[in-house]
């Protein structure tokens, strides 16, 4: 299955929660599980297949 530059795109726009790794939306400024905002984005694995 090809990936899109689309579907990627949309993968990247995620961010992950520092403290309790909940999923976040791109644009959010705090994580809505535990309201911490040590956000980071979500990194592509250079190995992925
Ligand atoms: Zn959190």
């Amino acid at each position: 299955m090809p990936i899109f530059p689309e579907v990627k795109e949309r993968l990247l726009k995620k961010k992950i929660c520092m403290k309790c790794s909940a999923r976040n939306p791109w644009t959010a400024k705090k994580c809505r599980k535990c309201g911490s905002t040590d956000l980071r984005p979500k990194k592509m694995g250079k190995k992925m297949k």
